[in-house]
């Protein structure tokens, strides 16, 4: 079984409660979402872009798609001074490759690592045929008035639901624009609540400028929001995307 990666590289997480921890990222080419602030490559590349000198900006190319035994072989080279605290699965979205990833998961942890699942936190049925090997879920919650899509609560609140149930560490990861709606995300903060009750950590991350859209939200805005979120769950956190400060991958 062979699938489709972007980039594989190790840095420092950028996102979410786990900022700053040392990551080797391995990104999935493909998505089955078009959310207006989206910043990476959705379509399949005809190779991979491996970083093998962290920050050093230069990549190796190797032809996709990878076996599951040649992904092996890259991570255990990258790794291999067990410089990086977890393996972080992103994309694209990287539950698309769900039959890929129960092949690639036993031996990766068999290694030991630590698996962090970045996603939309749509997809619970893919989720559900991997869960048992993923530590971290960072799961996004969208709304529909910043993604410019259609509204996909049912999918986050079972996603959620799933995470809970399986007893995953898991928080929640609203990205938003000027654009937001308050309402919609006041619906948002009610649905994660009833799925994965009061204890949910919501990270909520200002829209970095995109290509498709400028809509950064202003300072008086987010402490708007938080205080609005804040009156339904007790740990509201903002977190904007550091990695991007630094002008790091
Ligand atoms: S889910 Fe993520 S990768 Fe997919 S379009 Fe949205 S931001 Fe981009």
């Amino acid at each position: 079984m062979k699938t489709y990666l972007s980039e594989i590289f190790s840095s420092v997480q950028g996102e979410g409660p786990h900022v700053g921890e040392r990551h080797l990222f391995v990104r999935f080419c493909g998505c089955h979402r078009a959310c207006r602030f989206c910043d990476t490559v959705g379509e399949r590349t005809n190779t991979v872009l491996i970083e093998k000198v962290p920050g050093s900006g230069q990549f190796e190319q190797v032809p996709n798609p990878l076996s599951v035994e040649q992904l092996m072989g890259i991570i255990r080279e990258l790794n291999e001074k067990k410089t990086n605290r977890r393996i972080s699965l992103t994309g694209g979205a990287p539950l698309l490759q769900a039959q890929y990833l129960q092949k690639l998961l036993p031996p990766l942890c068999g290694d030991g690592h630590s698996i962090y699942l970045e996603t939309a936190g749509d997809m619970p049925m893919q989720l559900k045929s991997i869960i048992e090997w993923i530590d971290i879920v960072a799961m996004d919650v969208k709304l529909s008035s910043v993604t410019k899509e259609k509204n996909t609560f049912p999918a986050h609140w079972q996603f959620l639901k799933t995470c809970r149930d399986w007893d995953v560490d898991v928080f929640t990861k609203l990205v938003l624009s000027a654009e937001t709606d308050e309402a919609e995300l006041i619906q948002a903060v009610e649905g994660i609540k009833k799925a994965g009750g009061e204890d949910t950590l919501i990270v909520i991350q200002p829209m970095t400028k995109a290509v498709k859209t400028k809509a950064v939200p202003a300072g008086e805005q987010l402490l708007r929001w938080q205080e609005m979120a804040g009156r339904l769950m007790p740990n509201v956190r903002i977190i904007p995307q550091t990695h991007k400060m630094l002008e790091m991958l």
